[in-house]
């Protein structure tokens, strides 16, 4: 419960009382005040552990985080806000440093990656006239000072985010106003992130995938399909995917929505093995091979009723499925099936 500058003064304070002339070397039991430190950091710990589990929840559920639901989350200690209303960076005054930061890629900021495995974070602008590390940023370097993991909303439509955590803040660069910050633990520790080898860049690129692009892609696409299969309208959100159509491992698999579709784990599966097709005019088609073959109920009502069934797309044409993707890969289907 105590500020940042309490915390310094008393973690200091004990080493001086110490006794250069002592007979014997051991150290000194730790006094009240680092337990207390301790303890406060410990219990800081656990409730940002909790308020990422609940974030984590909330999104295989709905697939994004709304500025309302973020204003009350209840994750153990009672509904707290845990977003700003209206500034990025969030400094609630029970915690020893920054909680939640909002990064928005359309807005005023140069916020967004930054080399291979970096990301790069604006100061929050301060007056003219005070001092630009102060303000807000102060607690946001303590989170950097105290090693606290740090949740990243990130903006994908007014009001929504999706959350990417724990992120740490690693380097703060004063000349240019901004923090650095690791999406991933494995990634703070990196001897020298502006000279990576290959295979730290490798690796760092596959973190920064699954970590950030993803899902948003998962949140884009399924906001465009309202949270349910394309092929079999099932509405469980926890149970859905947003499968590529191009593959994201090719060059032209690109995080869009027209190259996505909402797929329950099924049929995203069965859509990569060619088992299920979708043609360009928004028709699913089953192998024919599994057609004829005698199973259990899924086989019978999971796929093979779904044959020559209408695709539901977004009503949107941006978010609609792009045909010539969906034609590329049809031509597979049918070479296998
Ligand atoms: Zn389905």
């Amino acid at each position: 419960m105590r500020p940042g500058d309490d915390r310094e003064s008393s973690v200091t304070s004990p080493s001086s009382s110490r006794d250069p002339n002592s007979w014997n070397s051991l150290p000194e039991p730790p006094s009240s005040a680092i337990l207390e430190l301790v303890a406060d950091l410990s219990e800081e710990f656990s409730k940002r552990e909790a308020l990422m589990h609940a974030l984590a929840s909330e999104f295989a559920q709905k697939a994004v985080l709304t500025s309302s639901w973020l204003s009350r989350v209840d994750f153990g200690w009672g509904p707290e806000r845990v977003k700003d209303v209206s500034k990025g960076i969030w400094n609630p005054s029970s915690y020893a440093a920054t909680l939640t930061i909002v990064s928005d890629p359309n807005g005023e900021y140069d916020d967004g990656d930054h080399g291979d495995s970096l990301y790069r974070y604006s100061y929050e602008r301060r007056p003219p006239g005070q001092d630009p590390r102060g303000g807000s940023n102060a607690k946001l370097r303590e989170a950097m000072q105290l090693g606290l993991p740090v949740v990243m909303l990130r903006k994908v439509a007014g009001g929504k985010f999706v959350p990417v955590m724990p992120v740490y803040v690693v380097k703060e660069e004063p000349e240019r106003r901004r923090f650095l910050l690791a999406l991933d633990e494995s990634l703070r520790f990196l001897p020298d992130p502006s000279h990576l080898t290959e295979d730290q860049r490798r690796y760092a690129e596959r973190v920064v995938r699954q970590r950030m692009h993803q899902p948003e892609f998962r949140s884009r696409v399924l906001g465009a399909y309202e949270l349910k299969c394309a092929v079999c309208d099932l509405r469980k959100a926890p149970l859905l995917d947003a499968a590529h159509i191009t593959a994201d491992t090719e060059d032209t698999g690109l995080p869009v929505v027209t190259n996505g579709l909402a797929l329950c784990k099924i049929h995203h599966a069965a859509y990569d093995e060619n088992i299920l097709g979708i043609s360009p005019d928004y028709i699913v088609h089953i192998n024919r091979q599994v057609l004829t073959e005698i199973d259990g109920p899924m086989l019978k009502y999971g796929l093979q009723q779904m044959d020559q069934r209408p695709l539901w797309v977004p009503r949107r044409v941006v978010e609609k499925p792009d045909r010539d993707r969906l034609a590329a890969r049809f031509d597979v289907f049918k070479q296998v099936g």
